[in-house]
């Protein structure tokens, strides 16, 4: 018998990017789908195709309306997690949770989803009774399809990162805010522009920067300016000086993994957002376990899924083929710049770029739902 699916949070940045795929994948043709809204109940609900879907919008603070669910799956966010998983599950409701928030992933009953990496451990906990299938951390899942060769090897000893994040990886209302950041400054310079060869570029430099610091500038949700500068914190505080996003790094990279404490692999470094729209880079300075020669290391990497995509260090395979601008929308994981740094033999450096809407969000929790669905 089909299964009914219930969807919450379809309309955000990752649920929108999750209805693309499953639609271009088919996935509504194996199931009932059932839309929610915290914001819109009684509106019309995503265009699908589909004979079972609901007329209207249903409230997704409705209880009974989620009992009848066979399955849950939310791109919503934490504070609606928080709010009715635990109301929901003490109301005796025993189907399945997927979702794509943080709020779940460090309970014991949950299990951290990224099947290229983890498919084993998904099918245990589901044989063991596990209810609940979290996607992970969009840099942490976009760094284990990277370099999941080399962790599947065991090969690494710790990794130095240091991210390179795009705006819509906090949601839709920070994407909007950087266009209109950027919105805001071209309108004051395009004349400027027009004008280039007659134009001082340091009078432009200064106009930029004033417009940039002064309070004009929309920022309401990054609450410093992103356009034209960075902001090297991101998501809350975990403990004095570690960023959330910092901590998540290596508590779900092991987690994923099935790592027990005396095992875990060593992973830090620090979170940077950037004000590209969409894909998130990262760099690392891994330690090798052992000296491993660098075709070896790179036909471990390629060898691992379907996904990665080694890119040649060089200059003009690396600016063209390792950047946001290519790997947006697509499922590719490009990585390069791979070397030995002059550090020492087991020191490797590696660059990696990954649409975070996609592998990042929306196709691990794609993913397991057709999981689920065939059991
Ligand atoms: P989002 O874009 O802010 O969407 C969340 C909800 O905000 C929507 O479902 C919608 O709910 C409401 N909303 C309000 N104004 C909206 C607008 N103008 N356009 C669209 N939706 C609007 O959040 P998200 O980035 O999808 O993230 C959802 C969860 O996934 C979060 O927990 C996040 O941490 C996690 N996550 C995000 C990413 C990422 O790259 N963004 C990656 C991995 C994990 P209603 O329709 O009910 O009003």
């Amino acid at each position: 018998m089909m299964k009914s699916v219930g969807f919450i949070g379809w309309r955000g940045m990752v649920g929108s990017v999750l209805l693309d795929r499953m639609k271009e994948e088919k996935d509504f043709n194996n199931i009932i789908p059932i839309f929610f809204s915290t914001s819109q109940i009684g509106s019309t609900v995503p265009n699908i195709n589909s004979s079972f879907i609901n007329k209207v919008l249903y409230d997704a603070f409705d209880i009974s309306l989620l009992q009848e669910q066979d399955i849950i799956l939310t791109c919503q966010g934490t504070n609606y997690t928080k709010k009715i998983y635990d109301k929901l599950r003490s109301s005796g409701w025993e189907g399945y949770w997927i979702d794509s928030s943080s709020y779940l992933r460090t309970r014991n009953d949950s299990c951290i989803v990224l099947d290229p990496v983890n498919y084993d451990l998904i099918i245990n906990k589901i044989n063991e009774g596990f209810k609940t299938f979290v996607g992970g951390n969009c840099t942490v899942s976009l760094m284990l399809l990277a370099l999941g060769g080399l962790f599947n090897d065991k090969l690494i000893e710790w990794i130095s990162v240091a991210t390179y994040q795009a705006a819509s990886g906090a949601g839709s209302k920070h994407m909007f805010e950087l266009l209109k950041q950027m919105n805001f400054l071209s309108k004051y310079i395009d004349l400027d522009l027009k004008n280039d060869l007659s134009s001082n570029i340091l009078s432009i430099d200064r106009k930029v920067t004033n417009l940039i610091n002064s309070d004009r500038l929309p920022k309401n949700n990054f609450k410093v300016p992103l356009v034209g500068s960075l902001i090297p914190w991101i998501d809350k505080t975990f403990s004095y000086g570690i960023s959330k996003e910092e901590w998540k790094g290596q508590f779900e990279t092991n987690k994923i993994l099935g790592m027990d404490n005396e095992n875990l692999f060593l992973i830090d470094g620090i979170c940077v957002r950037i004000s590209t729209l969409r894909c998130h880079s990262q760099y690392f300075t891994i330690k090798l376990k052992h000296d491993i020669h660098i075709n070896d290391i790179i036909q471990i990497i390629y060898n691992h899924n379907k996904w990665v995509k080694i890119i040649p260090n060089d200059s003009e395979s690396t600016i063209s083929k390792l950047n946001p601008s290519v790997t947006s929308g697509t499922l590719d994981i490009p990585i390069g710049r791979i070397r030995k740094l002059n550090i020492g033999k087991k020191y490797l450096s590696a660059f990696t770029v990954g649409d975070q809407l996609l592998w990042g969000a929306a196709e691990p929790i794609r993913r397991m739902l057709n999981i689920l669905i065939k059991q």
